[in-house]
């Protein structure tokens, strides 16, 4: 079993990352809490799968367990959702002792994440995270929150958990596309900060697509690792968290210009090449490293254009543009992006144009 821990002002917790981990949840919980009942939320794809394991896990230790389905897909991120499972879980006596286990995906995660920190004024969480995507990123942090029609996220909290539990056998289940969605944030680690490790996965890629157990480890390992190592120095995101969002403002409103129907990682992807792009089209960055990063994307089957995420839409530059301005990256009247100055060098620039964003944009039409 690997182990990180998180020490933020606030609260120190651990992540675990081990196959076959999901058996001791019940055992980890009596250990750790006394008195306390567990609220698991989790989505239908989810609960078919691993559910029974984990209110078995719970019933084995004797813990009283409550569990609620929402829907999968990013439209369960909203005030709907969330309404109907404070209801429920409200109706079922939760008290602020008793612990809330999101069980699924980023979606679960931000959405559990969010009611933990709000109901009852906030109880303990515990992510169990079951995508690439949430192993790598969503569940590590404290980013919780919900979707609005103006944008992603745009609902939140800064909301610790109080453990993460990775149990790596449950990539085993996992759709193709969710985990190629997934290593788009595994990459975007690679460029924000560690060229070492963006060799290293391109050394690797064949074992990375055969999802070889031994390197996907290895992979989640680094990529907490280094996660938390930022919010260890950044939780609130003042500035170098912000290196996080590589790619995302990009992504972010190619989410909304879609109606939230693509997948982030997807949109992730090509919004990383975007901002690599922007990055050359500055001056920071050479074609070289980009190449490299382009040909990479290409060998995991990652979307390189607007029309890879979506052939049907008829993708208008200028909407794409005002739809950034509603991201949270925004400082004053300036957005704020991240660049590179090669792989492993990404910063924080304030001096991206409008002009430089439609001839960025037009290129990957
Ligand atoms: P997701 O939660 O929708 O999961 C993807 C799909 O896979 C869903 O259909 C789900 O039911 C299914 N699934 C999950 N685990 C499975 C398994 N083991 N086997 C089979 N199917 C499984 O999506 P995601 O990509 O994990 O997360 C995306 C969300 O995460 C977005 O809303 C994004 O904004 C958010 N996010 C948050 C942060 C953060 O810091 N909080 C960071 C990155 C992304
Ligand atoms: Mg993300």
């Amino acid at each position: 079993m690997k182990k990180i821990n998180i020490n933020l002002d606030i609260r120190k917790y651990s992540i675990f990352i081990d196959r076959g981990i999901l058996k001791s949840i019940g055992n980890y919980h009596i250990t750790k809490f006394t008195n306390s009942k567990a609220f698991i939320i989790t989505d239908k794809n989810v609960s078919k799968l691993y559910l029974k394991e984990i209110i078995l896990a719970f019933k084995k230790s004797k813990v009283k367990c409550f569990s609620y389905i929402v829907n999968s897909g990013e439209k369960s991120k909203s005030y709907e959702t969330l309404e109907f499972l404070s209801h429920k879980i409200l109706k079922d006596n939760i008290n602020r002792n008793d612990i809330i286990y999101a069980l699924g995906g980023g979606i679960i995660g931000d959405l559990a994440g969010f009611l933990s920190s709000i109901i009852l004024r906030g109880v303990h969480y515990i992510q169990i995270p079951t995508t690439l995507l949430s192993q790598v990123d969503s569940s590590v942090g404290g980013k919780t929150g919900i979707n609005t029609p103006l944008g992603k996220n745009l609902i939140g909290t800064f909301y610790q958990p109080s453990t993460v539990f990775i149990d790596t056998n449950t990539l085993k289940s996992l759709p193709e596309a969710e985990y190629s969605a997934g290593y788009a944030e595994v990459i975007k680690y690679a460029i924000i900060n560690d060229k070492k490790f963006f060799n290293w996965l391109d050394l690797n890629y064949k074992k990375i697509k055969n999802k070889n157990s031994i390197i996907i480890e290895e992979i989640i390992y680094k990529c907490c690792r280094n996660k938390a190592k930022i919010i260890s120095e950044d939780e609130k995101e003042a500035s170098k968290r912000m290196l996080l969002n590589l790619g995302h403002t990009f992504a972010h409103s190619i989410e909304a210009e879609l109606n939230f129907e693509v997948k982030h990682g997807n949109a992730v992807a090509v919004g990383i090449l975007m901002a690599l792009h922007l990055s050359i089209t500055l001056g920071y960055a050479t074609s070289n490293d980009y190449e490299l990063i382009l040909e990479h994307f290409k060998k995991m089957s990652l979307p390189i254009t607007l029309k890879d995420l979506s052939s049907k839409k008829n993708w208008k530059v200028q909407s794409l543009i005002k739809k950034m301005k509603n991201d949270k990256k925004i400082l004053g009247n300036q957005l704020r992006f991240i660049l590179c100055k090669g792989i492993g060098k990404a910063f924080i620039s304030k001096n991206v144009t409008n002009e430089n964003l439609t001839q960025t944009i037009k290129l990957f039409t």
